[in-house]
């Protein structure tokens, strides 16, 4: 089967690693692309949108998925959806008028199998839980076979699949339930001067929302955020995907602590709002989807994530530990985001834990890694979690820390004869890397 040797990055550009690339046209051209690729050690991908190097495989294959994008069947009456994994979550909203999907992470971009294999979240995880809860069942191809699986025929695979990063196989098709409701949602934004008023609300007030998300400004000294909360609601206004604009790319780097210091101001400032506001949801949980390739405005250099997850009982304190680490190691915290999980993930190593999740984006250089490194180690010392679809520094140890299923994930593996393996397995060990 032909492929091309191509120089790929994630989401951060700040890593890149080589692979011969197999562009499946159909599930015939899969079936034959893994059973020619069954010994060396492949890895599926779909939009190369995460922040981690789980969809990089360095020197060995990449089946890239997102031209295996149809839908297969439709039924009005359950909004079971059986399709592809290329689909994307935009190409979700589609479907039908009175359907949306169930969980949609922060971009729309992202394809079904990425989402599945990150068991990503959304700002409605109270309401919903992650994409694994709405997943009925895959059909995995791994090698030359070709696997069902569900919550009632080989369950175990079905929950390693789920949150496993890609490394049981390669989604072919799957079933997921989409939920009625308005593409609409009236949205109610306030200013929160102290993170402790902002945990005790987001905690207190999570049930009466169906979207909830905090963006908080750590670049200007005082304890400053702004709390987003949204609920559906029916609307005569057509749902229209928010128009885009394309960034070029850039020589160099356009944010830097002084802008993005000044950019937090504004916004903090404009954030009043004297009544509930009507968008699209996309428009709500996707603003940045409309500046096409945003991460550019970084440079070269590209940026990095961290994002964690710990109890909703010691977030203040872990908050104000996390900040003081950041502070410490002068990197520079561009975007900081808060959401409240109310339920765990689906899969075996799901990210999504109760409690409260911070996403903070930094520039990339020695200063961040530092940070993100000591972050890393106080979130392992208080039995938190880091998510592995956007994490680049946890060690192998830690993750085993972390990530208490990892024996039996790897049990899985080598029951199903699961050969995949990605620039994340080997940081990590997950699997055998002989
Ligand atoms: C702006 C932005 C906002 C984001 N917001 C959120 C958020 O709110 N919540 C959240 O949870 N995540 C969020 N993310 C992360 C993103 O949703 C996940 O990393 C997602 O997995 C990316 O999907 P992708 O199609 O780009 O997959 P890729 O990044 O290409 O791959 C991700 C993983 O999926 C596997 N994979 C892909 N296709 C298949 C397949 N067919 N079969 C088996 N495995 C497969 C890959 O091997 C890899 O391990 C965000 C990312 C961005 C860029």
């Amino acid at each position: 089967m032909r492929h091309r040797l191509i120089k790929l990055s994630n989401f951060t550009q700040a890593i890149h690693s080589q692979s011969p690339c197999f562009r499946p046209e159909n599930e015939h051209q899969l079936e034959t692309i893994s059973s020619e690729l069954a010994t060396q050690k492949p890895l599926a991908r779909g939009a190369g949108l995460s922040y981690s190097d789980c969809c990089l495989n360095q020197e060995k294959p990449i089946i890239d998925c997102r031209r295996l994008n149809h839908f297969i069947s439709f039924d009005e009456a359950t909004g079971l959806l059986v399709c592809q994994p290329g689909i994307t979550f935009a190409e979700l909203f589609l479907i039908h008028p009175d359907f949306i999907p169930p969980v949609i992470p922060g971009t729309l971009k992202a394809t079904l199998g990425g989402g599945i294999a990150n068991d990503v979240h959304g700002k409605n995880n109270s309401r919903a839980g992650t994409l694994g809860h709405h997943i009925e069942w895959l059909l995995l191809q791994i090698g030359n076979r070709f696997i069902p699986c569900s919550r009632s025929e080989n369950q175990d695979l079905f929950s390693a699949t789920i949150g496993g990063l890609g490394l049981t196989g390669v989604i072919k098709r799957l079933a997921i339930t989409l939920t009625k409701a308005s593409k609409t949602v009236q949205v109610s934004k306030q200013r929160v001067m102290t993170w402790k008023q902002l945990l005790l609300q987001m905690h207190e007030e999570h049930q009466n929302h169906d979207y909830q998300v905090a963006w908080l400004d750590l670049l200007n000294g005082t304890e400053r955020s702004v709390l987003s909360q949204a609920n559906h609601c029916n609307s005569t206004q057509p749902f229209t995907m928010p128009k885009s604009i394309t960034l070029p790319k850039l020589p160099m780097r356009l944010i830097n602590r002084l802008s993005m210091t000044q950019f937090n101001r504004i916004y903090f400032h404009s954030a009043q709002q004297t009544s509930p506001e009507l968008v699209s949801l996309a428009q709500f949980n996707n603003p940045l989807d409309r500046i096409n390739h945003w991460n550019r405005l970084y440079g070269k250099q590209g940026l990095v994530q961290c994002q964690t997850v710990f109890t909703h009982q010691d977030a203040k304190k872990t908050m104000h530990q996390l900040f003081n680490l950041i502070n410490a190691s002068g990197a520079t915290p561009t975007l900081a985001v808060l959401k409240y999980f109310a339920q765990k993930g689906a899969g075996l190593l799901s990210f999504v834990e109760p409690g409260f999740t911070i996403a903070i984006d930094f520039i990339h250089n020695q200063h961040a890694v530092k940070a993100i490194q000591m972050i890393n180690n106080k979130i392992t010392s208080i039995g938190g979690k880091v998510y592995l679809g956007k994490d680049l520094f946890l060690t192998a140890q830690q993750f085993k820390i972390q990530y208490s299923n990892h024996s039996l994930f790897n049990n899985i593996l080598s029951q199903y004869q699961c050969s995949f393996q990605s620039d994340l397995s080997h940081r990590l060990n997950i699997g055998t890397h002989p």
